[in-house]
C-alpha cells in the first residue's frame, strides 16, 4: 500500500531546472477531490486549469506512467459521479489498500464518497473534472501504469448551447481510453447522433494515422427495464448494441455513416444494461449511498461491470496517433485540444489532427529535453568539478545528438515538415540550456573568481 503523508517540495535542482514534486496524500478518499480542469465560460469558450493538471501529471511518481483515463459521459441527473464514486471505491480497495477480490463494493452501511452527486434537477458539474488522486496500477503483463478517473457534464442539458454539448463530449472521448456514454433507459437515435463530431475527427485520423483512433467505447444504459428482451449485464447489452448499430436500408444516411464510423473509430464497443436501483436511490433527497439503500439486482451488475473496467486484465493505456501516451503527454493534449475548440465555432476535423500532431511533437521535444538534461546532470551538474570550456562544448556536442536521436526515433504525427520545425525549436531550446550550463560551470571556477578584482579584494580584507 502506498501511504504518503501530504508532503509537496520544491527544489531546484543542482543544474537549474526546476522540479515540483508532489506526493498526493494517498491515505483516504475522503481526502481527494473531483478538480475541476476544464471550465466553460459565458462566451462559450474553455478555461483549461493547467497548474491544477500540472499537479497531478506532472507528479513524479506518475509522469512516466502511460494513462489508462477512464471517462464518464451523457446526461446530467443520470447517475454518472453516483457511479465514479464506485469506480473510486473499486480503484482505492484494489490497487492502494491491496484487499482486491469480491470485498470491494464495502460494507451495507458505509456512505458513498468521492466525486460529488446528488439529487435535484439543477446542474452540479460543469466542465471536465479528473479525481486528485491518480492509482498506480499494472496490467497482467506487468507494465506500470496510471489510473485517472473522469467526471464531465454539459452534455445536452437546456443551460448549455450545443458547442457546450459537443465539446465536452467531444474533448472527453479523445483524451480518454475509456470512454463510458452514460444512457437512461435505452440507445436512442439522437444518442447516436452526439458521436457525429469525433467521428469526423475519427475518419480523417484514421486515413491520415491508420489504425483506430480510439480504444474503447461502453455504452451504459441506465435503468433498463426490458430485461425479458434483454437481460441486464453485457450478455443483454450486446445484443441490444448490436441492434441498435446495424446499418438498415432506407436508414438516413448521416445515421448509416455514424454507425459505420463507430465500428471503424473504436478498438472495442461495448454496451452494458443496468437495473434501476430503487426508490431511495433515485428519489431519496436522504440517500446517502448506503448500500443497504440499493437494490440487489443493481449490486450484483456493479460487481460485474465495474471489475470489467478497472481489473488490471481489463484496463487500456490511452493511445494517440499508435503511441502510448504517458502522464506528462497527456498534459500536452489537453492544452491543445483546449486551445483547438476554444478557436473556432465548431473545429473541422484537419484542425484537430493538426493539433493532435503539434501536441504529439511537443511530447517528443520534451522528452528530448529530458534526455539532455539527464545526461548533461551527469557531466556537470552541481556537484560535478568544474570543467574546461572545450570539454564541456564536446560533451555538450554529444548530448545534443543523443537527444537529437531520442527526438528522431519517435514516430510523430504531421508529417516531415512538422517535425523538422519542432526539431529547430528543440536545439534553440537546448542551446539556451546550454547557455546557464556554461555560465553555471564558469562560477565553479576558482581561479576566474579570484582573478575578480572585487572578490580579490573581499579575501585580502577578510
Ligand atoms: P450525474 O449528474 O449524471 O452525475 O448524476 P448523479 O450521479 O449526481 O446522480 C443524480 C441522481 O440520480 C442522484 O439522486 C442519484 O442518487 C440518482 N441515481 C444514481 N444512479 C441512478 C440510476 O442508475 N438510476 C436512477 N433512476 N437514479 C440514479
Ligand atoms: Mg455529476
Amino acid at each position: 500500500a502506498s501511504k504518503y503523508s501530504g508532503t509537496k517540495l520544491l527544489f531546484t535542482s543542482e543544474i537549474g531546472i526546476k522540479t515540483v514534486i508532489l506526493k498526493a496524500n494517498m491515505d483516504s478518499l475522503s481526502s481527494g477531490q473531483g478538480i475541476q480542469v476544464v471550465t466553460p465560460s459565458e462566451d462559450h469558450t474553455f478555461l483549461l486549469d493547467e497548474d491544477a493538471l500540472q499537479r497531478l501529471l506532472l507528479r513524479e511518481d506518475v509522469r512516466d506512467r502511460p494513462v489508462v483515463l477512464v471517462s464518464v459521459a451523457g446526461a446530467y441527473r443520470k447517475g454518472k459521479s453516483f457511479l465514479l464514486d464506485f469506480f473510486l471505491r473499486y480503484l482505492d480497495r484494489t490497487y492502494n489498500n491491496g484487499e482486491g477480490g469480491g470485498e470491494w463494493l464495502g460494507r451495507e452501511d458505509e456512505a458513498l464518497k468521492g466525486f460529488s452527486w446528488r439529487g435535484g434537477s439543477d446542474r452540479h458539474t460543469t466542465g471536465i473534472h479528473l479525481w486528485s488522486q491518480p492509482f498506480k496500477a499494472s496490467l497482467s503483463n506487468g507494465q506500470k501504469v496510471v489510473v485517472l478517473l473522469m467526471d464531465t457534464q454539459g452534455t445536452f442539458d437546456s443551460n448549455s448551447t450545443v458547442k457546450d454539448n459537443a465539446t465536452v463530449f467531444a474533448l472527453s472521448t479523445m483524451l480518454s481510453s475509456v470512454q463510458i456514454y452514460n444512457l437512461s433507459q435505452n440507445i436512442e437515435e439522437d444518442d447516436l447522433q452526439h458521436l457525429q463530431l469525433f467521428m469526423e475527427y475519427g475518419r480523417v485520423a484514421k486515413d491520415e494515422i491508420g489504425g483506430k483512433p480510439f480504444q474503447r467505447l461502453q455504452f451504459l444504459v441506465r435503468d433498463w427495464s426490458y430485461p425479458y428482451d434483454h437481460p441486464y449485464g453485457a450478455v443483454g447489452g450486446e445484443q441490444l448494441l448490436k441492434k441498435r448499430l446495424t446499418v438498415r436500408d432506407g436508414q438516413h444516411e448521416e445515421l448509416q455513416r455514424v454507425r459505420q464510423d463507430i465500428a471503424r473509430c473504436f478498438e472495442d464497443v461495448t454496451c452494458f444494461l443496468m437495473p434501476y436501483p430503487g426508490s431511495k436511490v433515485s428519489t431519496d433527497p436522504h440517500f446517502s449511498g448506503k448500500l443497504s439503500d440499493i437494490d440487489g439486482e443493481f449490486k450484483s451488475c456493479l460487481k460485474q461491470l465495474v471489475p470489467m473496467l478497472l481489473a488490471p486484465e481489463n484496463l487500456v493505456t490511452k493511445k494517440i496517433g499508435g503511441q502510448t501516451v504517458k502522464a506528462r503527454d497527456l498534459l500536452n493534449y489537453f492544452k491543445s485540444y483546449v486551445e483547438v475548440f476554444n478557436s473556432e465555432e465548431l473545429p473541422n476535423p484537419m484542425t484537430i489532427l493538426q493539433a493532435t500532431a503539434e501536441a504529439n511533437n511537443t511530447s517528443a521535444s520534451a522528452e528530448a529535453r529530458n534526455v539532455y538534461e539527464t545526461l548533461m546532470e551527469e557531466v556537470c551538474g552541481g556537484t560535478k568539478p568544474y570543467l574546461s570550456q572545450e570539454t564541456l562544448d564536446e560533451e555538450h556536442k554529444k548530448c545534443l545528438n543523443k537527444a537529437l536521436h531520442a527526438f528522431e526515433s519517435k514516430k510523430k504525427m504531421g508529417g516531415a515538415e512538422m517535425a523538422e520545425k519542432f526539431k529547430d525549436l528543440l536545439v534553440k531550446d537546448l542551446e539556451e540550456l546550454y547557455k546557464q550550463l556554461s555560465a553555471h560551470n564558469e562560477g565553479k571556477n576558482v581561479h576566474s573568481m579570484l582573478s575578480t578584482p572585487l572578490v580579490f579584494l573581499a579575501v585580502l580584507l577578510a
